[in-house]
């Protein structure tokens, strides 16, 4: 039989139509720039990439500022469709996260220029795009750090596709979605950033070794960004914490209370810059327990804490791991496991150091606490929970050699004094916001200017004009 081209053209054409309208929709909206397959994927970001070079910054800016108007306006939206879909989290902090997404997040005022002049001329360097960055995406903070990245990333002149976390996909792919509506808006080329329905390790492999893809970005835990790192490409890791906070006997000892148990309890303690351990000193430990328990608190003890142990972590051969199906749930559906009827933001227990709960990073509304005697235990402690993350950590203290010494001590990439811990990335705090916070190879918290490469331009004995 003789089949022309064209006909088989038409047929895979209806056939991958098909499936897009069939998988592709989310609260029932066919999502632009989410494809089938990452080829697809691939060759349309690429086309788009092609068609961006020719856009000024300015009109950059322009679907940067869409993109706020349309995250602000979504942002109810988003949280529901994320905790509906990963079971974790809180839907009025999620809100909260993409209004911080929306109004902190650096645009294209943080590319900054810079010029060497002199007796031989004039030299400039410009921040340049990469092309079109493949960026790996959690399950944590789904929606907000495709916001997030494709807001900086595209304010540095970029393309971006995304490999989302399998399980938050719907709700990633609601915000690929949502990006593409406002750049379409203001102007902006089809598919400046794209995704595809089910993204899978295979997918994510083909986004990596694709020669259209020229930097990466993996927001995660450890797994992701070694594989990252082992890609050949210039890539930007973001990893894993557990972030210490240590209360000493200087410390406004009921404002520390209150701020860990909103740092602790926010989003269920899923946030990675979260406080996931608590270290006191001996002497204001009570008093510290009893302001958690006035702002929202709930302390276990005893049997009770070896019950949540085991709702809460999987032991083998003596090892634990999180049980996933426990991360980032409500306070109360812990306590409900083991009979207890209440509903508090957080739970709070005294362990010692070698407790499971101090040293795995649970991202759960879970806060050990666990009493030193002074700031040499505690930072010496603080410092050994940190497992050399370099990520995040917090202290609540009024002297400032203690200050001084945890931070030099601990080497982390955000390092938050007498605050909740959100305060250290713009929520209470000053500076810019980000979801891809990159210790592993340095960047910190990424912004625009981390998704371009420099490049210098050199005129010699001329446009200077002294
Ligand atoms: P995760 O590591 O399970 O998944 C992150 C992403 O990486 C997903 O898209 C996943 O599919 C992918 N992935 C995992 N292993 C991979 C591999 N070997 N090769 C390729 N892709 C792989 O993380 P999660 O549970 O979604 O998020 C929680 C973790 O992320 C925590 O450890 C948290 O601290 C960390 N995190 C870090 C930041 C940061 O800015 N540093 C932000 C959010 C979350």
């Amino acid at each position: 039989m003789n089949i022309s081209e064209s006909y088989i053209q038409e047929i895979v054409e209806k056939v991958v139509k098909g499936v897009k309208t069939e998988n592709a929709i989310v609260n029932g909206r066919q999502l632009k720039g989410v494809f089938p397959t990452m080829g697809e994927a691939l060759v349309a970001v690429d086309k788009a990439y092609k068609e961006f070079k020719a856009y000024s910054v300015a009109q950059r800016e322009k679907m940067i500022s869409k993109i706020r108007e349309y995250t602000l306006a979504e942002a109810e939206n988003m949280a529901v469709l994320g905790v509906k879909e990963t079971k974790m989290g809180r839907v009025s902090d999620k809100i909260i996260k993409h209004q911080l997404v929306a109004n902190k997040t650096p645009g294209t005022e943080d590319l900054k220029p810079s010029v060497m002049t002199g007796d031989d001329g004039m030299t400039l360097v410009e921040m340049a795009p990469y092309g079109v960055i493949g960026s790996i995406t959690p399950s944590t903070n789904p929606s907000e750090t495709v916001i997030c990245n494709a807001m900086g990333m595209i304010a540095g002149g970029n393309a971006v596709v995304f490999n989302p976390h399998p399980n938050a996909c719907d709700t990633a792919n609601y915000a690929v979605d949502l990006v593409n509506r406002a750049v379409l808006e203001a102007g902006g080329p089809e598919n400046l950033v794209v995704s595809v329905v089910k993204p899978t390790r295979e997918s994510s492999n083909e986004m990596m070794a694709s020669p259209i893809v020229r930097m990466l970005v993996a927001t995660g835990g450890p797994g992701v960004v070694k594989a990252l790192l082992s890609s050949g490409k210039k890539a930007i890791g973001a990893g894993a914490g557990n972030p210490p906070v240590i209360v000493d006997d200087t410390a406004d000892v009921k404002k520390a209370g209150a701020d860990i148990v909103k740092g602790a309890s926010f989003d269920n303690n899923l946030p990675c810059i979260a406080e996931k351990e608590c270290f006191v000193f001996n002497n204001v430990a009570d008093k510290l327990i009893a302001s958690m328990l006035e702002n929202g608190a709930y302390l276990v003890k005893g049997a009770d804490i070896d019950k949540i142990v085991k709702v809460a972590l999987i032991e083998k051969d003596g090892k634990y791991s999180i049980n996933k199906d426990f991360v980032g749930r409500d306070a109360s559906k812990f306590l409900k496991e083991i009979g207890i009827d209440a509903d508090p933001r957080l739970i709070i227990c005294e362990t010692d150091f070698n407790h499971p709960f101090v040293q795995e990073e649970l991202m759960m509304p879970i806060l050990p606490i666990v009493r030193v005697n002074n700031i040499d235990e505690a930072i010496d402690l603080a410092v050994k929970a940190e497992h050399g993350n370099r990520h995040t950590a917090h202290i609540h203290s009024k002297n400032i050699d203690h200050l001084t010494r945890f931070a030099r001590a601990v080497e982390t990439t955000i390092f938050v004094k007498n605050a909740p811990s959100y305060a250290g990335i713009g929520a209470g705090g000053e500076g810019y916001t980000t979801f891809t916070i990159a210790g592993p190879t340095g960047e910190g918290l990424t912004a625009a200017h981390s998704f371009t490469r420099s490049r210098r331009c050199v005129m010699v004995d001329g446009l200077h004009i002294v």
